[in-house]
């Protein structure tokens, strides 16, 4: 019997991946005329893109450098980011009318909805020819004088091949390998990947002394012998979240402590004193309920004895120097040892991935074989919480697509 015929599509350049590094990648190849078409398996374009921000999409910031970015080359990044700006996105946003806002730390949000940047970017691909197919399983990729793809709806030949199939993180919403297996079917070493920017979990013994906390959020400084982060803190059923917390996550490993100075903005030490002069009789508790939420206070009293600091109902007239200090030393640099993360179901960026070692800074193209490009999340280039991740994901797109 015959086989069915199958249909084979030729294309001078062939993206895998319609997310934000696919679709800025497709509008740049098909504007410089490259016939381009983007394949996704996915019912939609842009999914993570719809539902970031919390729905507002955080798509650049303003103080983006390189510095934001973690990666085992941290040059690398430099070229791109520098070559398609935060600006340069900005003014695409603004070409397109599409109200916007900073909200802090140079973080910024569609007024209205992620969609206005999805649609942004549907409608800059569609004026410049570039073809978006979704619902489209990719089975193989092989090389011979250029690329072929199999999928689930037939075969594709393109001269260039940019995956931007992103990183682990959410597969609920269609992560998937593939982008780090291509990498690795062609030669490239892949940097060992984790979950980045994701909430931690708790020993059981901890998440029973912080059982009334869910909820509670405060402004920290959370710091390891890496880095340090001042944003706040939110104590969840599961463990500890909120910025602070995603961010150290990226540059946390299993094992290790965190040292939160859970009163950045004050000397608890000067403060205490201070209070003992003019309020002797009130409690420790109540002078620092002025600075921290209640049911925080009470948790970190009830732990202050098993850590050796006990202040229980002590009135501020009746503690020592050398207690204050203690206290002080606790709540500066309150110890937590998480057991873990949420992993993958939560995080919102994958760190590590294709070792970027072996692709070219300037045109994000493989050095082990031409033809080949990897752009975004894919890559070992990961942005801090705050709109760096997808402005790499622009600039990286961006340098590809002037290269196809
Ligand atoms: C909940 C959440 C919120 C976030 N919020 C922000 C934010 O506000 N600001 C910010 O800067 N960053 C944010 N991020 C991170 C940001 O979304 C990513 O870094 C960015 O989307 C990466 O772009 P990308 O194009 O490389 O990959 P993606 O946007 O993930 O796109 C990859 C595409 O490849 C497709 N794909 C994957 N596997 C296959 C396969 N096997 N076959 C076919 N297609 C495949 C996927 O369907 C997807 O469309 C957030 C992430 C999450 C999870």
């Amino acid at each position: 019997m015959a086989e069915p015929h199958k249909s084979l599509v030729t294309v001078d350049t062939l993206i895998l991946g319609a997310g934000a590094a696919g679709l800025m990648c497709a509008m740049q190849a098909a504007q410089r005329g490259k016939s381009t078409l983007v394949l996704d398996h996915a019912k939609q374009a842009g999914k993570k893109i719809l539902i970031s921000g919390g729905g507002r999409c955080n798509f650049t910031n303003l103080h983006t450098s390189p510095e934001n970015f973690l990666s085992e080359n941290p040059h690398f990044c430099k070229s791109a980011l520098s070559r398609y700006t935060q600006w340069d996105f900005l003014e695409l946003v603004n070409k397109h009318g599409i109200p916007w806002h900073e909200k802090t730390l140079g973080q910024l949000f569609c007024d209205d909805s992620a969609k206005d940047i999805v649609q942004m970017l549907l409608r800059e691909c569609k004026s410049a020819g570039a073809k978006v197919q979704l619902r489209t399983e990719i089975l193989s990729v092989d090389y011979d004088h250029g690329y072929r793809v199999r999928t689930s709806e037939g075969d594709f030949e393109a001269k260039s091949l940019v995956i931007a199939t992103g990183g682990l993180s959410m597969p609920k919403l269609g992560a998937t390998p593939l982008g780090y297996q291509i990498a690795e079917q062609f030669g490239h070493r892949i940097v060992p990947v984790r979950a980045g920017l994701v909430p931690f979990t708790l020993h059981d013994h901890d998440k029973a002394a912080y059982e009334e906390l869910p909820g509670v959020a405060t402004e920290v400084i959370a710091e390891n012998q890496r880095t340090a982060f001042k944003e706040a803190m939110l104590f969840t059923h599961r463990g500890l979240s909120g910025p602070a917390m995603l961010q150290i996550s990226s540059y946390w490993f299993p094992g290790e402590s965190l040292e939160v100075n859970l009163l950045p903005h004050l000397d608890v030490s000067d403060l205490l004193k201070t209070a003992r002069q003019e309020t002797p009789k009130a409690t420790v508790a109540s002078c620092l309920a002025k600075h921290l939420p209640k049911r925080l206070v009470q948790a970190l009293q009830t732990q202050s004895e098993t850590r050796g600091v006990p202040w229980q109902h002590k009135a501020l007239g009746d503690i020592s120097n050398v207690e204050i200090e203690k206290i002080s030393k606790y709540l500066h640099s309150w110890s937590v040892k998480p057991n873990g993360t949420e992993g993958y179901r939560t995080a919102e960026v994958t760190l590590g991935g294709v070792d970027v070692n072996q692709v070219s800074s300037k045109t994000m193209e493989s050095q082990l074989q031409p033809g080949l490009y990897f752009i975004g999340e894919v890559l070992d280039v990961t942005g801090w919480l705050g709109g760096y991740n997808f402005q790499w994901a622009w600039s990286s797109g961006w340098v590809a697509g002037q290269s196809v």
